[in-house]
C-alpha cells in the first residue's frame, strides 16, 4: 500500500490516524534512541489530532488532504510551541512562536505533525554529524552516516517513523540524505513553495521540499505546500500541478517518449560501482521508452566553490542576528566549527576590498553555470544522473572540510540554478543505498514527479 492508498484508507475508515500513529509511536520508542532521527516529540498533540480527525471522519465531515498523515518536521522551520534549535546551542530554547506558511497549510490539510528531526547544525553539512544534539544513524546502512544536513528527516522516513518529512535543500540537503538513506526526496523550483518561516542558510539557494518512501508521498505533499505566498518575496505566482493526479493512470508510461540527458562530466567525478548502478537505471528507462542523449557540461569544477563562496557571504549576513540579545546565545560563542568557518570566511569575503576578487566571481560563475545547465534542459525533459558521487562514510571517521564538500559536486547545480531535482533509490552498493538524481527546467517539477513514479513502478 503506497502513502496516497494509505490516506485512502484512512478516509474510507479501513485504518485510523490513531492505529497508524500508535504504530510509528511504537518505532519510534524502539528506535531512536538509536537512529536518533526525531530530536523532540509531541504524542500529546498529535493524539488529540488523530483522534479528531478520526471523529471528522466518522461523522461523514470533510477532512484535508492529508488527514491522518503522520508527519516529522526539519529543527530549521518554524512550528508553533516546538522547539526550533536548527541543531545549535545558539538557539537551545528558541521556542516557534509562529507556523511557518508550509506548516500552515499542513495543519490546515490535516497533516498530523509529529515531531522535530535531527540536522547539521544551520543546515550546514553533508553528514547530519554537527547537531547539538548528536549524530543520525543511517538505518539503511547502520554505522554510516546518514547524509545531512536533512539526515534526520530521511532516516526517520527509513526507519519507517513516520508518513512524511519535511527537509530544507541549498546544495543538496533534502537529495544528499535521500540518497544515502533509499527514500525519495524532492527539492522544488526556487521558490514554488514558501520559504517563510524556514532560518536562512543562504537565502538566495534554500528550498524546501518532502522526503518520502514512495512517489505517492512526495506528490500528497507538494500539493499541499507548493504556491504562492504573497508573505514571502521570493516565492513564485504560478500555476501549480496537480501531483498525485499524474499518480492515477499508468504512471510508467510517463517515460515513454521522453527525453532524458545524461551528462557523462556527472559519472566522470563519480565512483565507479555508483556509476553502473545509474546506468543500469538508465538502461531501465530506455526500455521504457525513454530517449537517452548524451550531454556535456565542462563547468563541474567551478560548482563548488561558486556554491561555497555564496553559501559563506549570505550565511554570514543571516546570522548577524544571532548576537545573543534577541534570540538565545551569541553564536560564535556556542557553535561547532564547521558554522564558525563559514562566518569567518563570510565575513572576510564580504569586505570591500574582498568582494571583487571572490563574492562578485562567484556571482558571475554562477550565471554561467545557470545559463549552461537551462541550455542542456532545453534540449531535453529531464537530465539523470548520480545524486552524490561517492558513498557515505562511517560515523566516527573524521574528513577534511574538502572531502566534507566534496560530496555536493551533483548536488548544488539545482541549487546555483535555481532548478527542480530529486533522489531516488536506484540500488545498492555492498549493501549501502545509491540514489538516482533528476532535474528539469525551471517549474518543470511535474515531469520529475511523473519520471520517478514510472521508475519506481517498474521497479
Ligand atoms: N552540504 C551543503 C552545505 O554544507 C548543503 C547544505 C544544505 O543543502 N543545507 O552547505
Amino acid at each position: 500500500m503506497n502513502l496516497l492508498e494509505k490516506s485512502k484508507a484512512i478516509r474510507n475508515q479501513e485504518i485510523t490516524a490513531l492505529d497508524s500513529l500508535e504504530k510509528f509511536n511504537q518505532v519510534i520508542a524502539s528506535k531512536n534512541s538509536n537512529i536518533n532521527a526525531f530530536v523532540q516529540i509531541d504524542h500529546e498533540t498529535a493524539l488529540k489530532k488523530a483522534n479528531e480527525i478520526d471523529a471528522r471522519i466518522k461523522n461523514g465531515e470533510k477532512v484535508g488532504k492529508l488527514a491522518g498523515m503522520i508527519i516529522g518536521i526539519k529543527s530549521n522551520i518554524n512550528v508553533k510551541d516546538f522547539t526550533i534549535s536548527a541543531a545549535s546551542k545558539t538557539l537551545e530554547n528558541y521556542m516557534g512562536s509562529y507556523d511557518a506558511t508550509v506548516i500552515q497549510r499542513i495543519k490546515e490539510e490535516d497533516g498530523i505533525i509529529i515531531g522535530m528531526t535531527n540536522m547539521d547544525e544551520f543546515a550546514a553539512g553533508s553528514s547530519t554529524e554537527t547537531s547539538f544534539h548528536g549524530p543520525t544513524n543511517n538505518p539503511a546502512a547502520p554505522g554510516h552516516i546518514p547524509g545531512g544536513s536533512s539526515g534526520g528527516s530521511a532516516a526517520a522516513i527509513a526507519a519507517q517513523m513516520c508518513d512524511i518529512t519535511l527537509g530544507s535543500d541549498t546544495g543538496g540537503s533534502i537529495r544528499n540524505p535521500a540518497s544515502h538513506c533509499g527514500v525519495m526526496g524532492f527539492k522544488p523550483t526556487y521558490g514554488a513553495v514558501s520559504r517563510q518561516g524556514l532560518l536562512d542558510l543562504s537565502m538566495s539557494l534554500d528550498q524546501i521540499g518532502p522526503l518520502a518512501a514512495d512517489t505517492s508521498g512526495i506528490a500528497m505533499m507538494l500539493d499541499t505546500i507548493a504556491g504562492n505566498d504573497p508573505k514571502e518575496c521570493t516565492s513564485i505566482d504560478w500555476k501549480v500541478p496537480n501531483f498525485t493526479a499524474l499518480l492515477d493512470e499508468n504512471p510508467e508510461e510517463a517515460l515513454n517518449g521522453m527525453k532524458v540527458g545524461v551528462v557523462k562530466q556527472f559519472q566522470e567525478v563519480t565512483d565507479d560501482h555508483i556509476v553502473n548502478i545509474i546506468e543500469d537505471s538508465i538502461d531501465k528507462m530506455g526500455e521504457m521508452g525513454a530517449e537517452v542523449v548524451e550531454l556535456s557540461f565542462d563547468y563541474v569544477d567551478l560548482c563548488l566553490p561558486t556554491y561555497y563562496l555564496i553559501n559563506y557571504v549570505e550565511f554570514f549576513s543571516a546570522t548577524r542576528k544571532y548576537d545573543g540579545r534577541k534570540y538565545g546565545h551569541q553564536i560564535e560563542e556556542v557553535c561547532g566549527d564547521e558554522v564558525l568557518r563559514r562566518i569567518h570566511m563570510g565575513s572576510y569575503i564580504s569586505q570591500q576590498e574582498f568582494s571583487g576578487k571572490y563574492y562578485k566571481k562567484a556571482l558571475q560563475a554562477r550565471s554561467l553555470i545557470r545559463k549552461e545547465i537551462n541550455k542542456l534542459l532545453n534540449g531535453v525533459d529531464i537530465i539523470a544522473g548520480p545524486t552524490v558521487p561517492k558513498l557515505p562514510h562511517k560515523l566516527g571517521e573524521t574528513l577534511e572540510p574538502m572531502e566534507m564538500y566534496a560530496y555536493d559536486v551533483l548536488t548544488v547545480i539545482a541549487n546555483l540554478a535555481g532548478i527542480p531535482a530529486s533522489s531516488m533509490k536506484a540500488g545498492e552498493v555492498k549493501g549501502i543505498p545509491v540514489g538516482l538524481q533528476f532535474q528539469a527546467k525551471p517549474l518543470d517539477d511535474a515531469k520529475i514527479v511523473q519520471a520517478m513514479a514510472a521508475l519506481e513502478k517498474a521497479a
